[in-house]
């Protein structure tokens, strides 16, 4: 998988991409990330990428220009190794909402561009002719569209097939199938006097993928609820 990323602030993506399953992922040839300093893609020498609104109001907004020069300049350098046309993905707070379902989804395509804004946004004519998906990571405002795009590769790059070292761990994590995981535990089996299912210690694997499937049911029902509501094999539950 390809991701290229447009920021103002590459400085501030570039450690996280590099470090642990991202770090990996990519050393492994399993995922290639390319970060683009927007201000690499301004006409003026003061690279400048942002204005006032028209019509007045607070902040500042990206301009057009860069952002679309950035596009292009991206999809001119991909189109003799890439069979698809790279999906353009807005992070913004009116996307739809991540969760684990848009990231499966999403893990399948070859080539993403994500544009990350700042300020008080990206100009309208960028999500309305350049952007084929808006993305957010919640109901908050944060300052740029940085952290957000981070949250989307990380998640994407989990579902990769290779990149993670066990085969199953993706399949058994919380979301998958829309119920949360079990609850884990590891040495010492005596901790401070708090120990750990006697079950778990069994080496019964039938009794224990049991009370695992219990426990994950128990706890979805607990704490997410309203996961259970979309599970299609509930009634199976
Ligand atoms: N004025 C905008 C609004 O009210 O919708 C918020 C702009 S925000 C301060 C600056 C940038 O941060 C946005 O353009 C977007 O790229 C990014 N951003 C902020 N919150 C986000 C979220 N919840 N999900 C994804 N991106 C977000």
């Amino acid at each position: 998988m390809l991701i290229d990323i447009i920021t103002i602030f590459p400085e501030v993506c570039e450690p996280y991409l590099n470090s642990s399953i991202l770090g990996i992922a990519q050393e492994k040839g399993k995922l290639e990330i390319r970060l683009h300093n927007l201000r690499d893609y301004t006409l003026d020498k003061h690279r400048k990428v942002d204005d006032r609104p028209f019509g007045g109001g607070p902040g500042m907004i990206l301009t057009p220009e860069p952002v679309f020069r950035a596009v292009e300049h991206i999809n001119q350098i991909s189109k003799p190794k890439n069979k698809t046309k790279a999906k353009i993905i807005l992070l913004t707070p009116q996307g739809k909402t991540l969760n684990q379902k848009l990231a499966e989804k999403l893990s399948k395509r070859e080539h993403l561009i994500l544009i990350c804004g700042r300020y008080e946004g990206v100009d309208e004519r960028v999500r309305e002719s350049l952007v084929n998906e808006e993305i957010s990571i919640g109901d908050y405002i944060l300052s740029g569209g940085e952290l957000a795009a981070l949250v989307l590769t990380d998640s994407l790059t989990r579902l990769l097939p290779g990149v993670l070292g066990h085969k199953d761990s993706n399949v058994r994590e919380s979301f998958s199938d829309n119920l949360l995981e079990y609850p884990q535990y590891t040495r010492p089996a005596d901790f401070r006097g708090m120990g750990v299912p006697r079950v778990l210690l069994s080496g019964d694997h039938k009794k224990i993928e049991e009370w695992r499937r219990a426990q994950t049911i128990k706890i979805t029902k607990k704490k997410r609820p309203d996961l259970l509501k979309n599970t299609i094999n509930f009634k199976k539950i």
